[in-house]
């Protein structure tokens, strides 16, 4: 194992509301870096909060002020994320896991939100949660009796509001950015578009953040030189991910069926039920199947419209039967595009689609999961 791999392994810390929360061996670093750059300003200068002056604590104190101030930052990141990924649940998605990496976190979803609400509703989750994490804290840090808990209070308040702030900047994949894709997607019925515009938006984001970084990198404080950089080098991991999302949706503007689609596997409309449920289902993991003899398509069979069927029938039932028959928005040829291929999947009932060639002949299958992308949420 190489030592790049090793940092990014991924340990499982906790579990919660059954959702597993990662993170990998980077955090370690992060969380060193923070609690040392936290306990160093509070040691050597003084905290001003509005007209309250806190001078600086003794070493220890500001080393241990350090670690509780990061740990609430760390619970505070984890806490959006967590809200990120409860939305979620709550439009009936499934969440594969919490990942917490040295830029902030991410709730992995295991499908895309329906329609524009639901990712308006799940991406404004999280910075919803960050802006009443901030209100509590500064609350905590007004009624807090001890230089020490202001301290803590007033720093974790302060970071919440920035997280908030910053991710509420329009550029994808930030959640502004999925905000503004929503917006979109809602005023144009064209999710791939309203991607695209949302990626260019975070590319746009993300070059502000590099060209802001390397400006307060090259001020003479010492201070500000680490500010610069962090701005920097998360400006490069936004427009590294921003970038890959606008290529991703220009080629799904510009891909046609033949480039995802694959051979196709026909049922014999003479198929009894029974035969296809017991020997064919076990080895094709497949939600719908063409229909076809002699290479000419007769209709689709979905797992859907089976669900229906009496079992008792399945030994006289055959595969004619059973199948929707051929009808205009159940096949395409190799050239359609995967744009068009996708709405009709989405709409035809079997979702799923045949490929014919010029004479009509099934040359090959497109089912709608094996054309969805596994979403990403920071
Ligand atoms: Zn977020």
């Amino acid at each position: 194992m190489s030592v790049r791999d090793f940092y990014k392994q991924k340990i499982t810390v906790a579990r919660v509301y059954g959702i597993p929360v990662r993170i990998d061996y980077r955090w370690f670093v992060v969380f060193a870096l923070s609690v040392w750059l936290i306990a160093s300003n509070l040691h050597t200068s003084p905290l001003e909060i509005g007209t309250m002056h806190l001078p600086p604590v003794a070493r220890f104190t500001a080393w241990m002020l350090g670690v509780i101030t990061t740990a609430g930052l760390f619970l505070s990141v984890f806490g959006h994320e967590l809200s990120h990924a409860l939305m979620a649940r709550a439009e009936g998605i499934e969440i594969e896991e919490i990942i917490l990496h040295p830029f902030g976190g991410l709730a992995r979803l295991r499908s895309q939100p329906e329609s524009p609400g639901a990712e308006f509703r799940i991406a404004i989750a999280g910075p919803a949660a960050s802006f009443v994490f901030a209100v509590l804290a500064f609350v905590g840090a007004w009624f807090a009796v001890y230089q020490t808990a202001v301290t803590v209070f007033f720093l974790v308040g302060s970071g919440n509001l920035l997280l908030a702030i910053f991710n509420l900047f329009p550029g994808y994949p930030l959640d502004g950015g999925r905000v503004l894709r929503a917006l979109l997607w809602r005023r144009t019925g064209d999710i791939v578009q309203a991607t695209r515009m949302a990626g260019i938006c975070g590319v746009l984001v993300a070059g502000t953040l590099i060209t802001f970084g390397i400006y307060m990198a090259v001020a003479p404080s010492f201070h500000a030189y680490f500010m610069g950089l962090w701005s920097v080098l998360v400006g490069l991991f936004l427009l590294d991910a921003a970038v890959s999302v606008v290529r991703q949706s220009q080629s799904l503007r510009t891909a046609v069926v033949s480039d995802a689609m694959s051979p196709p596997f026909a049922l014999e409309p003479d198929l009894l039920v029974s035969r296809f449920i017991d020997e064919v289902l076990p080895l094709h993991r497949q939600t719908a199947f063409p229909v076809a003899s002699n290479g000419r398509l007769h209709g689709i069979i979905s797992l859907q419209d089976l669900k229906s069927l009496p079992r008792e029938t399945w030994r006289v039932k055959r595969a004619r039967d059973v199948m929707r028959p051929i009808a205009p928005q159940m096949f395409v040829t190799q050239t359609t595009t995967l744009m068009h291929a996708r709405e009709l999947m989405q709409t035809n009932g079997v979702g799923s689609l045949a490929i014919v060639d010029q004479k009509g002949d099934l040359i090959g299958f497109l089912q709608s999961g094996t054309l969805r992308a596994r979403k990403k949420r920071g």
